[in-house]
């Protein structure tokens, strides 16, 4: 803890910490000190972590990377960052995201850009999005862990950029209960780590059925690190066909073809399989996540939370909130909010939500069809390319950094659990990640699989 408390203030220049607490942390490590002294240590003792700001920690600034919380201290605490302090973890502090985990490259956040450890000239690089902060934090060996949200691939493009492993579970797996929400169906936190072993230990702290997230699994935990095996012998690995798409950069499909020969070697069968609808993930994510960001958001008034516009004299409450989030939301949440409240009104609900709603169910039945013609799990790239530069992408056209999701979000619309693992560097020495999709709940199975790419 105090390595990491030093690491932090040497001031790294990556903007990843954004509010630091080393109050709690000597506080937690002490007490971890003596958990351990009594011999009694829980899976993460004394393990000091860094938690994406969309977490509530209680008494500590929990802003969703928006000047619209500005101030906002919870008097509550997530179910995961309950669980993971009761496991011992120790808090470090809240880490730099995109605005309410909308984006890829964090530089939608309230409190500028966090900047990639990796370097091959003289720009800067993003780590990724949204999760930005956290998967600097752990590549810069800044904290041994940290929290990360998926929605869209949060975990696991920032993950693939900083050269980390990050997991989103199935969703359901982890108690959604204090995370600020984007969009409900599909946000989904898991563990961000240097390997998978570490991430298999924290996300058995993370998981578990919680009363107060009534989409939350009452499935017990298994033991995510007891299946680490390495042993994947007969198992069948799906190549999705449509995920070779044109134009794909010869150092992801080299990336690819690698990570099959792994799996080869390993024992695995190779299968290639048919996902037909996947092509039209990403226009489908882009119709239902900013429906539900348009609802969730709608709580920011100025009246309940943080940020609330100074008024002129005879402004109403009306004025109060258009002031309000005119001031408190950047462009991409107010360009998210716009096209959510588009495709939910009433003229065009049906030809826009409904439409992705009936896409969604097609997508999910196609990976279900895979896994019951006895897929163990599905490779694929983690991210379309290595980590671009700071300001390079989305400026004019925002749908350029929307691409950025193309491989991930899929999986997300079908609730089921993903894995990126660095696999290798580009030719500018750059970080890659693959992408492994399994069964829904069988993250153990998963992980073992994700082990033998590591
Ligand atoms: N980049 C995607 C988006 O902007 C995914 C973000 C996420 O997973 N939270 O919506």
């Amino acid at each position: 803890t105090m390595a990491c408390l030093t690491a932090i203030d040497a001031g790294d220049g990556l903007n990843a910490f954004v509010h630091k607490t080393p109050e709690l942390a000597l506080e937690q490590a002490r007490a971890a000190d003596a958990r351990l002294a009594a011999g009694d240590a829980p899976a993460m003792c004394g393990i000091p972590i860094g938690v994406k700001d969309l977490f509530a920690v209680k008494g500590v600034p929990t802003q969703a990377g928006s000047n619209i919380l500005r101030g906002f201290k919870p008097e509550y605490e997530s179910t995961v960052t309950t669980k993971l302090w009761g496991a011992g973890a120790v808090c470090l502090g809240k880490l730099n995201m995109d605005e309410f985990a909308m984006g890829s490259s964090t530089e939608s956040s309230c409190y500028g850009p966090a900047v990639n450890p990796w370097k091959v000239d003289a720009r800067k690089l993003t780590p990724g999005g949204s999760s930005g902060g956290s998967a600097a934090a752990v590549a810069a060996d800044l904290c041994l862990a940290a929290t990360g949200t998926d929605t869209g691939g949060s975990i696991r493009q920032p993950a693939a950029f900083c050269g980390i492993t990050g997991i989103k579970p199935t969703y359901g797996r982890v108690s959604r209960w204090g995370v600020v929400a984007y969009a409900s169906s599909l946000d989904q936190a898991g563990p961000m780590t240097r390997s998978v072993r570490d991430a298999a230990i924290m996300l058995g702290a993370m998981a578990g059925h919680d009363a107060k997230d009534s989409t939350s699994a009452d499935l017990a935990v298994p033991d995510f690190e007891a299946a680490l095996s390495g042993d994947i012998r007969g198992k069948k690995i799906g190549i999705p066909r449509e995920y070779r798409l044109d134009g794909m950069p010869g150092e992801i499909a080299a990336l690819w073809d690698r990570g099959m020969d792994m799996m080869r070697d390993a024992g695995a069968e190779i299968v290639d399989i048919s996902l037909p609808h996947a092509k039209y993930a990403l226009p489908t994510y882009y119709v239902i996540a900013p429906a539900e960001a348009s609802s969730n958001l709608a709580r920011y008034d100025g009246v309940r939370y943080g940020h609330r516009a100074r008024l002129a004299q005879g402004d109403g409450i009306t004025e109060m909130y258009e002031k309000t989030r005119a001031e408190g939301f950047g462009p991409e949440t107010q360009r998210r909010i716009m096209a959510g409240t588009y495709v939910l009104s009433a003229g065009f609900y049906d030809a826009y939500y409904n439409r992705a709603r009936k896409v969604r169910a097609l997508i999910k039945r196609d990976f279900e069809q895979a896994f019951a013609a006895g897929i163990d799990a599905i490779l694929a790239p983690a991210t379309p390319s290595s980590a671009f530069g700071l300001g390079e992408q989305g400026g004019a056209d925002p749908v350029e950094m929307y691409l950025n999701d193309v491989f991930t979000v899929t999986l997300n619309l079908a609730g089921l659990p993903g894995v990126a693992v660095p696999v290798g560097l580009d030719a500018k020495g750059l970080p890659l990640g693959l992408q492994l999709i399994g069964r829904p709940w069988e993250e153990a199975d998963l992980l073992n699989h994700a082990y033998v790419l590591e």
